[in-house]
């Protein structure tokens, strides 16, 4: 059996998972890895396989600490790459830029240009990287391969990719709509077409992905033709902790009449708003509490989240014409039913019509939650981001006729 090794690391954390690319969507990885707090003094590393969570703790310096020990203890249970038929990792890495639309064979060269995009996402590409570069040298016989979150968007259309702003200005600082959530949007609208047994090109879908970051798109054919994330991923829903869409205006007003700065700004917005900076918590699970209990706050709260999204699905029934699916997904998607329904209230006259019923199952798989007279089929599709970039870097792998070779 042959098996992914997938990536994705964080500034103080890695996520990895082994993954077999021939997996059910469903199935659970032969192994899933965290380790946490790096560079501090009370590191870390959880381990969960066959079922069984295995914890040590440890200072972790770096992520090269981090991820030797996790190839050592990953070893010691008997699913290490000295064990397993590794024939990839693939590593998910935030921002492609305009470089990138395809999952990328990486070299040396590879990692100078992902390291070119560190401007574009300056808090998450050099913590992908550093992950690349430790994986690169603790395993050098593997092809290691980036999956790009933006690379789904690459092909938006020129309207929908640009903003309404001095194109000399745009052109200079690489100022576009690059869109994020990609992989799982993708793999969300094929796993849909599948569940449906319909041809993909035949569909017009709206992907919500609603964990705690969230995103909407339009996807035509297969293909994204509007997504709501932009040049970073503060844009568009209202989410857990970022404010999404807002007037640019209000930037201005605070830097000048609040006198906070930049920096100061940046942490608002992306950390201290959202469901998190009405209702002073972003899990929705406490929030649904704190609504039952009639906490005004909680409620209004959750109002703007539903107001937003609302909007952005409106926007999308319009761009795409015709709508043949809305498919639900991520931790808020797959599992709340209130928001689900809500999103969703009253829009019988534009064939829109959930089944109270069905919408209650537990997540347990793909489902369908709309009526059977509803002309649109509303799905709930379980994300899986790691099984999604297991299958493409298996297939870029496969693509290698020598695992040395030099991508460019
Ligand atoms: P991330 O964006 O961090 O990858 P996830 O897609 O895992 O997030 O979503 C995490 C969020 O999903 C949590 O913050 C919580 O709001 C929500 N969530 C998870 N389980 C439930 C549940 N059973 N009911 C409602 N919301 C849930």
């Amino acid at each position: 059996m042959s098996y992914v090794l997938v990536i994705n690391s964080g500034s103080s954390s890695i996520k990895f998972q082994i993954v077999d690319p021939a997996a059910r969507a469903s199935e659970d990885p032969l192994v899933s890895g965290l380790v946490e707090q790096i560079g501090e003094t009370n590191g870390r590393l959880t381990i969960t396989h066959a079922g069984e969570k295995h914890v040590s703790q440890q200072p972790i310096a770096d992520h090269t600490d981090g991820l030797k020990l996790s190839m050592r203890a990953l070893d010691r249970l008997g699913v290490g790459p000295t064990s397993l038929d590794i024939i990839a990792v693939g590593h998910r890495v935030v921002h492609g830029g305009m470089v990138f639309s395809a999952p990328q064979l990486i070299s040396d060269q590879v990692v100078e240009m992902i390291r070119d995009q560190i401007p574009l996402a300056p808090l998450h590409n050099p913590a992908n990287i550093d992950g690349i570069v430790v994986a690169r040298e603790l395993l050098p016989d593997i092809p290691h391969v980036a999956i790009f979150d933006t690379a789904f968007f690459a092909g938006l259309p020129p309207a929908a990719a640009l903003y309404a702003i001095n194109s000399e200005v745009a052109a200079e600082n690489q100022i576009r709509r690059y869109g994020f959530h990609g992989t799982s949007h993708e793999f969300v609208s094929q796993a849909a077409a599948e569940f449906l047994d319909r041809p993909l090109a035949s569909l017009n879908q709206i992907t919500l992905h609603l964990g705690n970051g969230a995103s909407a798109s339009a996807v035509h054919a297969g293909e994204p033709i509007d997504t709501t994330m932009g040049m970073t991923p503060l844009a568009g829903l209202a989410m857990g902790t970022r404010s999404g869409d807002i007037d640019p205006g209000i930037i201005f007003h605070l830097a000048r009449t609040a006198n906070m700065s930049i920096d100061e700004i940046d942490n608002l917005l992306n950390k201290r708003s959202g469901v998190k900076g009405i209702a002073g918590v972003n899990d929705f699970r406490e929030l649904r509490q704190m609504i039952e209990e009639e906490n005004q706050d909680a409620w209004l709260a959750y109002s703007i989240y539903i107001h937003k999204l609302r909007h952005f699905i409106g926007a999308y029934m319009i761009a795409l014409g015709r709508v043949d699916t809305i498919i639900f997904t991520a931790g808020v998607g797959e599992n709340d039913r209130f928001v689900r329904r809500d999103a969703l209230a009253d829009l019988e006259m534009y064939g829109i019509k959930i089944d109270e019923e069905r919408n209650r199952l537990p997540n347990d798989g793909p489902r369908l939650i709309s009526a059977d007279d509803s002309a649109v089929r509303v799905l709930v599709i379980p994300t899986n981001e790691e099984l999604a970039i297991a299958q493409k870097a298996a297939e870029v792998a496969a693509a290698q006729p020598d695992a040395d070779r030099v991508a460019f």
